[in-house]
């Protein structure tokens, strides 16, 4: 069987808290994955460990068929695993291309200073990055945007930017946390749209979220995650009907 991502008995505590409590579930190449399920079931700590962001305790995580458990976020990026990152509201006076043309977090080491230290390097490919990142926003659909300032963007264009700087990473996988969160109707559309789009080009994605009508939209299967491990997985249609998926969400499982 093609081994895309895999996630083997995973376990992160918080204290006392076990986040991730051996958590087994797989992504698909070439499919968009859902990973959704109640509040604190994990879904966050899960992309965090698949992204540095968080050290597992235990468990394995393999990509393409090689152990990348606990890497830290550059090394996953440089692999294909990308992450999309919440930078727009900290360099919100910057212009939605300059955003785009920061270095990227992954690149960078997630942080704000990382980014910015890393500027010169990323600067010095210029030309090429400039004209990409034109391309890619047209390919997001802000292009005409391109000289406002990032934070007059609405959540959607927010989101629409996140997706343009993990597509500049030239990602295999794209791991989303919550892209319908905050987004008005016909932005989600055109969200929906996008992904669906980038799928049909190859891309795999990973999407945390709560919004049942994007997850029906564009995940081809869901793991249902409650208290820290995979519940129930399936289409969104086998796993939304399964009764212990429902306990889980009514908070008696
Ligand atoms: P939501 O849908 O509400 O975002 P989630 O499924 O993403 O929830 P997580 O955010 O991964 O869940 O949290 C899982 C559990 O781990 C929760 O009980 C949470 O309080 C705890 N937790 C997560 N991160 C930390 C942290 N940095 N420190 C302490 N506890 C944490």
């Amino acid at each position: 069987m093609d081994s895309f991502l895999d996630v083997r008995g995973l376990t992160r505590r918080y204290g006392g808290v076990a986040a991730l409590d051996g958590c087994t579930v797989d992504l698909a190449r070439g499919q968009v994955t859902g990973l959704i399920g109640p509040n604190g079931a994990g879904k966050t700590t899960l992309l965090n460990a698949l992204t540095g962001l968080a050290k597992p305790d235990a468990g394995s995580v393999t990509f393409e068929g090689e152990d990348v458990t606990g890497l830290a976020a550059h090394r996953m990026a440089a692999k294909g695993v990308v992450r999309s990152f919440q930078i727009v509201r900290e360099l919100g006076s910057l212009t939605v291309f300059e955003t785009l043309l920061i270095a990227p977090p992954h690149q960078a080491g997630e942080t704000l200073v990382g980014a910015l230290l890393a500027r010169p390097k990323w600067w010095a490919q210029e030309r090429a990055n400039a004209a990409e990142a034109r391309r890619l926003l047209e390919r997001v659909g802000l292009l005409k945007l391109a000289d406002q300032p990032s934070g007059m963007l609405s959540g959607g264009q927010k989101k629409l930017l996140e997706v343009a700087r993990a597509l500049l990473m030239q990602p295999k996988l794209i791991l989303l946390d919550e892209p319908g969160a905050g987004v008005s109707p016909p932005l989600r559309e055109e969200i929906i749209r996008l992904v669906r789009e980038l799928k049909a080009e190859g891309l795999s994605f990973g999407i945390v979220e709560h919004d049942m009508h994007l997850v029906e939209e564009v995940c081809d299967r869901v793991h249902v995650l409650a208290q820290g491990r995979a519940l129930v997985s399936g289409t969104f249609a086998e796993a939304t009907s399964d009764p212990r998926v429902v306990d889980a969400y009514l908070g008696v499982a």
